[in-house]
């Protein structure tokens, strides 16, 4: 399922690999649709040209087993968490600005969630901030590739390779990719710091 409202842009096909000049235009559900059409024939793709919402949110998520977060505005990541977290969806965080990039698989109710690592939203200075150091190409598709590969053993139903750790792919360095664990933050609403808690507590530990 893809949940996209807008067309393809110039301004995307630097980071949004998938797309090509003749995409310009053209509803980026049904380019990326095409895209995986010419290479997998056998799968079927939903699409689902709205942008995701408070009120269409739950629903969108409920219908899939795991949801990758590829849009570009903090509020539609928390949203996602959010309504992943209330639905019990495992999904994957990405983020990018300038040359580096995140990527977190979250787990809930068992693994850290976004607001155990931000908390908030970002205030529209941080926001602006970001806008302006805007988005390196190879970095947006290093953190897809390694979303994708979260799907993937999402599908065959195998462990996590980021869940409760944060992935971050810094471009500009040695040193590129760092693994760092993420713990549940206490009294975050997802819960997940309760069955550390729980597991502390147990005996034996
Ligand atoms: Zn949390």
């Amino acid at each position: 399922m893809l949940v996209d409202p807008d067309p393809v842009e110039l301004s995307n096909l630097a980071r949004q690999v998938i797309f090509r000049t003749r995409d310009i235009g053209t509803p980026k559900i049904e380019a990326a649709a095409r895209w995986l059409g010419e290479r997998f024939p056998g799968v079927s793709v939903e699409r689902h040209a709205i942008a995701l919402d408070a009120s269409n949110a739950a629903r969108l998520v409920a219908a899939n087993n795991f949801v990758i977060d590829a849009t570009d505005s903090p509020a539609a990541k928390f949203l996602i968490n959010d309504t992943c977290v209330a639905a019990r969806m495992p999904f994957v965080y990405g983020g990018v600005v300038g040359m580096t990039g995140q990527a977190m698989t979250v787990t809930p109710g068992e693994t850290a969630c976004i607001r155990c690592v931000f908390e908030t939203p970002p205030d529209e200075d941080e926001i602006q901030t970001c806008r302006e150091a805007g988005i390196v190409g190879p970095v947006a598709a290093a953190i897809g590739e390694m979303q994708a590969g979260e799907a993937m053993r999402a599908s065959r139903a195998q462990t996590f390779l980021l869940s409760g750790k944060i992935l971050t792919y810094d471009a500009s360095g040695p040193g590129r990719v760092r693994i760092a664990e993420v713990r549940p933050r206490p009294g975050c609403d997802c819960g997940a710091w309760q069955q550390g808690h729980r597991e502390s507590l147990s005996p034996g530990k």
